[in-house]
């Protein structure tokens, strides 16, 4: 493709790009296709001689659309969003061009000082204390991950180093620290909670660290409190383990709860003081909730600030802030607890300006060498909505969510809300003359309803479990959802749940 075949191809592109998101609403939400439905459209082969972008295009309507679920379609409610919108695309696709593996600063000194600026001021945006910006007291700062797993599981490499280096003296001949060092492993323990991202298991997992998940529960609005973590510590303390890290949350999946931050830090004082050898390192999980603290009203109701005393942040701009994935943002409150767990030199990369120390070289906060522009897809974002933009979706959708908490409590003969609503979540299940039904036959129901809502096709919902409890789950933060689409919601559930009632 030359110069001009790719301008009259982009134009042919962006323009149905738009259409597609004009007319978004007509689609159904969730993809109808068999498994395997591609295979049976495409060559065996790739194409010996290359093709005109016409007939490549309209492919994409004919074979790939069909099996793509929308999920910037105003019914999507499953999940949590997955975000869009034009400045982010047109950031993807600068980014795209200027291809580069950015892993250094000479690599393209633009790609990691525009990260440096625009995650300083996302943390400044998000309330987040001065200790997690690039020019903040403890020399943090934010590097953008590819998910928040990916962020997790950089937290507790560098939590895990942290606590060695900490607790096994280095002036041990090395053989010896090696095996003080592996034997201090084998006792270490990770904590959570069962309301905790997978994501955090997973990363204990590829670490081959041992993991607790603090039970959480429903008189406490499913957050981890002090007392819940003062017993889990007591408890591994007995077990003779060595909890290293915590991952903590700001919306969990399930129904968007919040840990209690305060009394967190409280238990955790009265285990290792904080700053001492050994201390527990605090990672809080924002990926999905995180969006909201661009609204003041929402820093103070979390007590954000209250994260300085943690060691890790993370929020995903890609769920809730209008940036396409990936754009995971990762803050710490010392840069140098990543660079001394993952700085591994190879004489290759050696140049002059890191040798000088001056530049930051981010292939040392995080697991992969290279590394994409995904700033400037945040940087544009963030120039065009503005933060009083942001602000304004992010109440937007909080608002559809409290609007269809109040549609569902207005028929309370046939739902009852589980959770909710939390940043823009409603967990619920069907209630009424179900009451007092054994457990099994209310699941059951709640189940048929959900299963019926979403063979419509109108709607994706998604359902979760707790304490036995099926009950389903429905966020209003897609940015193309607006109040008639909650309406929609809204009716859709109300007749379904009726013929559901009726047998
Ligand atoms: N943490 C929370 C609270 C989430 O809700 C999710 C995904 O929804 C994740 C982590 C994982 O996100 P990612 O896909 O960026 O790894």
């Amino acid at each position: 493709m030359d110069s001009q075949g790719f301008r009259e191809a982009a134009t042919a592109t962006i323009d149905e790009i738009i259409t597609y998101f004009d007319t978004l609403a007509s689609r159904n939400v969730v993809s109808s296709v068999e498994p395997g439905y591609l295979r049976k459209l495409l060559p065996a082969e790739a194409p010996q001689d290359g093709e005109p972008w016409a007939a490549i295009q309209q492919d994409m309507e004919a074979k790939i659309m069909p099996g793509i679920t929308h999920w910037s379609h105003p019914g999507f409610h499953a999940f949590f969003p997955c975000a869009t919108s034009y400045p982010s695309i047109l950031g993807e696709l600068y980014s795209s061009a200027l291809s580069g593996a950015c892993f250094n600063w000479i690599c393209s000194p633009a790609v990691t000082e525009l990260e440096t600026v625009v995650l300083d001021w996302l943390a400044k945006a998000l309330g987040l204390p001065a200790c997690f910006l690039s020019t903040g007291p403890t020399r943090g700062g934010g590097v953008i991950q590819g998910s928040a797993s990916e962020a997790v599981l950089t937290a507790m490499v560098a939590a895990r180093d942290k606590y060695l280096r900490e607790t096994v003296p280095d002036t041990l001949e090395e053989g010896e620290r090696e095996e003080r060092v592996m034997v201090k492993r084998s006792r270490m323990v990770a904590l959570a909670t069962t309301l905790t991202h997978s994501s955090a298991k997973k990363a204990a997992l590829i670490l081959g660290c041992r993991f607790r998940a603090v039970r959480v529960r429903e008189e406490d609005g499913y957050a981890l409190t002090k007392a819940g973590l003062k017993a889990a510590l007591e408890e591994c303390k007995a077990q003779g383990l060595e909890p290293f890290f915590l991952a903590a949350t700001l919306g969990t999946t399930d129904v968007c709860s919040v840990d209690d931050f305060e009394g967190i830090s409280e238990a955790l004082a009265e285990y290792v003081s904080p700053g001492e050898p050994g201390e527990v390192w605090v990672h809080v999980d924002a990926a999905y909730a995180g969006a909201a603290l661009v609204c003041p009203e929402v820093q103070e109701s979390t007590r954000i600030g209250l994260i300085s005393r943690f060691h890790s942040f993370d929020m995903n701009m890609h769920k809730w802030l209008l940036v396409n994935f990936d754009a995971s943002c990762f803050f710490v409150r010392d840069r140098e607890w990543l660079v001394q767990a993952l700085s591994v030199n190879q004489a290759v990369y050696g140049n002059k300006a890191s040798d000088g120390g001056l530049v930051t070289d981010y292939r040392e906060w995080q697991i992969p060498l290279g590394r994409r522009f995904r700033s400037l897809k945040i940087w544009f974002v963030l120039r065009s909505y503005g933060v009083k933009g942001l602000q304004e979706y992010i109440r937007r959708t909080i608002a559809n969510g409290e609007s269809f908490a109040e549609a569902l409590r207005g028929r309370s003969d046939l739902f009852e809300i589980v959770t909710g609503p939390s940043f823009a979540l409603t967990v619920f299940r069907l209630a009424a003359k179900t009451e007092g039904a054994p457990l099994e036959e209310r699941n059951a129901l709640t189940r048929a309803l959900y299963e019926k809502v979403n063979a419509t096709g109108k709607i994706w919902l998604t359902s979760t479990e707790l304490d036995g409890r099926f009950a389903i789950r429905l966020m209003t933060a897609v940015r193309t959802t607006e109040k008639e689409h909650i309406e929609t919601a809204v009716k859709t559930l109300v007749e379904v749940a009726e013929e559901v009632m009726r047998g």
